[in-house]
């Protein structure tokens, strides 16, 4: 999805009827010499205006004033040289089903072969005589060669300064679409529009960039490669800008619309909450429950948007794994509660609902609050399915005595019919495990209800005010106090009887142990879970005549909540499971950790799945086992066993894997940035929130 592009304006006089489209919003086909054919062609580079062409962004840069010697090439590094054609040839073999052509350039200090295998076609584009530029590493010295390097043949001529004698701008390119048309399709679409590019207002301080259009022209045609990143940023602000707006946007809209239903509470179910809970609240906990009574009781809160209408409360609740998200979501179902409302807990999977299930009816049954479960294997009370909190022991209430009511579930609370009307508060928990989409639709249910979204995938700030600048955030950053400690080893394979046998000293000692193997896909796949069914069977002899269970997703709903509750009440004493346990699972008494192929996992992956232990005053293990062979594999892992933070692991992940990975780019909602770096450019993105306050209506009025 592409950031919807800011309303550009041309700088013609005010709009009338029939005022022409503005000229870079207009279709490429608009441009001389650009026919239906090319305009396909473009159009699968996701170019279809003007704009899109003039934002196309150079793959790298070719200083054509400098070559390399052909005699100075090397394997290590690509570069390019300029050369004539003295002689060239197509070869073809195996009764003429491979062929390689090859031509030899001579630049005066050395002669290179420059091959193609199997394009006989590339004999089209080439003749003795022809002067070329060619961009490569060489793949072997004796004689000097290059396999598919990149090529231009150069013209002299009209138009020739565009392409050679500066930096030239290479472009990524599509089949059937020539480097060299495309950059003077490009420069010259420059030359007559370059002006339509106006700076918007605000317009970001012109110490610090240039203006849009300098902009624009600077990424082209740098006059030198330092330019590049000058220009870059100018453009990268300008897409945050319009994405903040489009945010704010989107956030005032929803204001202006909605009106906050009064979920502020009484406290007359929360103090005896508080008061049998068996711990108290951090101060960090605390902290944010006042700021959620503020957005319930439709107070503006302090650091939110600072809009004086009570609007429902949107607030993303971050905080470590382990740093007690669940009480919080308690607590702010027990203020909607209260308050004659009834509220909805969402979690990713069906055993993390149940576990919720489960702590909520201890925590809620005993304040006369009915607490509905609703996943794919449990449906509520009245459907043919049912199986809602032992109904036998529990009679459906009955209409005129409905006692306040929390649902929880997995999406399938997105399809249920519960009632809507009374709906007064939606807590989604591991919210990264859901789609935005999701999210709206869950929202839209009902009249406005309130948002809580938690998350223990501690967002990069970069990503947070990117992905959650129309929320406000709240940050748990204190954990209960009592916990042990959680050391982290990284080891190789060949360790692993050691490893067992460690294993079976803890389990001997009291405590139980998870084993995780990688999932590869989002579900379970059936190889996964044929590794995951053999090394089940290795762990149960390895740990004999201690008791193992096994956990994956394609059990059903009433296994998984068996084994579950057998590892609960630690009559199984390992469980061998598959990264399904990744969110939110609570067995304090669950000290090591041991997983398998750690390396196949993202950095975040892997602290989450650590989470799970360390929850109880025992000191715990995580083991990664690498079976990687790379050292560099290796070397990410490490990463965690220095720290616990999962902020620094956040960075760490991002850096090496991209905003992408880390979110799951299909769920994460995100634009894609043509100029945008999510991992360097947080000052940019903080300039940009700045910017977007400051405009009237969330709309840039020109970018
Ligand atoms: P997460 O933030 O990962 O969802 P949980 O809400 O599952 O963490 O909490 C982890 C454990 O810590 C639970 O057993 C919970 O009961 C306990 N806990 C939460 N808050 C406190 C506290 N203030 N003091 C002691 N234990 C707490
Ligand atoms: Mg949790």
């Amino acid at each position: 999805m592409l950031p919807p592009e800011p309303k550009k304006s041309s700088p013609a006089p005010p709009a009338g009827r029939g005022e022409a489209m503005p000229v870079l919003q207009r279709p490429v086909t608009s441009l001389r010499g650009v026919g239906a054919e090319r305009a396909k062609q473009l159009a699968r580079l996701d170019i279809h205006t003007v704009e899109d062409l003039l934002l196309h962004r150079p793959r790298r840069y070719e200083d054509r004033r400098h070559f390399r010697a052909i005699a100075e090439l090397t394997r290590d590094e690509a570069a390019t040289a300029r050369g004539t054609i003295v002689a060239q040839g197509l070869k073809r073999f195996r009764g003429g089903a491979k062929s390689v052509f090859e031509f030899v350039l001579d630049d005066g200090t050395a002669r290179l072969h420059c091959r193609w295998w199997n394009l006989p076609f590339m004999e089209k584009y080439f003749a003795v005589g022809d002067e070329v530029f060619v961009f490569g590493k060489l793949v072997e010295t004796k004689p000097r060669t290059m396999d598919h390097p990149e090529t231009e043949v150069i013209e002299t001529g009209e138009e020739s300064f565009i392409h050679i004698n500066r930096l030239a701008p290479v472009y990524p390119l599509t089949e059937g679409l020539p480097q060299r048309w495309l950059r003077g399709l490009i420069w010259r679409t420059l030359e007559k529009f370059e002006s339509q590019f106006v700076e918007p207002k605000p317009a970001p301080d012109s110490k610090t960039f240039p203006t849009r259009a300098n902009a624009v022209r600077m990424i082209h045609f740098p006059e030198a490669l330092a330019d590049v990143e000058i220009a870059r940023r100018r453009l990268a602000l300008d897409e945050f800008v319009a994405w903040q707006c489009e945010m704010q946007l989107r956030r005032r809209n929803f204001e202006a619309k909605s009106r906050a239903l009064p979920c502020g509470g009484d406290n007359r179910l929360m103090k005896p909450f508080l008061a049998g809970l068996g711990f108290k609240l951090t101060h960090a906990q605390t902290n944010v429950l006042r700021e959620i009574r503020m957005d319930l009781g439709g107070q503006p809160s302090p650091g939110g948007f600072g809009s004086a209408s009570a609007h429902p409360m949107r607030r993303l609740l971050q905080g470590d794994v382990g740093s007690g998200k669940t009480v919080v979501a308690a607590c702010t179902a027990l203020m909607a509660l209260e308050s004659g409302f009834t509220g909805a807990l969402m979690a990713p999977t069906e055993i993390l609902a149940e576990q919720h299930f489960r702590n909520f009816q201890k925590w809620f049954k005993p304040l006369g609050i009915k607490v509905q479960l609703q996943t794919g294997s449990h449906k509520p009370a009245g459907s043919r399915e049912s199986r809602v909190e032992s109904p036998s022991r529990h009679p459906p209430a009955t209409l005129d005595s409905r006692p306040p009511t929390l649902f929880i579930g997995t999406h399938a609370l997105l399809t249920s019919g519960f009632d809507l009307s009374k709906l007064g508060l939606v807590v989604i928990d591991e919210q990264h495990k859901f789609g935005v989409a999701q999210r709206e639709q869950l929202v839209r249910k009902g009249n406005y209800p309130h948002l809580l979204v938690m998350t223990a995938t501690p967002i990069p700030r970069t990503l947070g005010l990117t992905l959650y600048g129309d929320l406000d955030v709240s940050v748990i950053d204190e954990m209960p106090a009592g916990r042990g400690r959680v050391k982290t080893f990284v080891r190789a394979a060949d360790k692993l009887p050691k490893v067992w046998e460690f294993i079976r000293e803890k389990i001997t000692a009291g405590r139980q142990a998870y084993v995780v193997y990688p999932r590869v896909e989002e579900q379970d796949t059936a190889n996964d879970l044929k590794a995951v069914t053999r090394e089940f069977e290795n762990v149960r002899r390895s740990l004999a005549p201690f008791r193992v269970g096994l956990l994956h997703g394609r059990l059903p709903g009433r296994e998984k909540e068996d084994v579950m509750a057998a590892f609960r009440a630690n009559q199984i004493q390992a469980l061998v499971a598959t990264a399904l346990i990744e969110v939110g699972l609570d067995v304090p008494n669950a000290t090591v950790l041991l997983i398998e192929n750690a390396e196949r996992f993202g950095l975040a992956q892997l602290h989450q799945l650590r989470g799970r232990i360390g929850r109880g005053a025992h000191e715990s293990f995580c083991i990664l086992i690498s079976s990687a062979r790379t050292d560099e594999a290796r070397e990410r892992l490490r990463v965690l066993e220095e720290t616990t933070d999962g902020f620094r692991i956040a960075e760490a992940d991002l850096k090496l894997r991209g905003p992408g990975e880390l979110l799951g780019q299909r769920q994460s909602g995100l634009p894609r940035f043509r100029f945008g770096n999510l991992t360097e450019d947080l000052d940019l993105i903080r300039r940009a929130r700045e910017l977007a306050a400051q405009t009237p209506g969330g709309v840039p009025e020109k970018i």
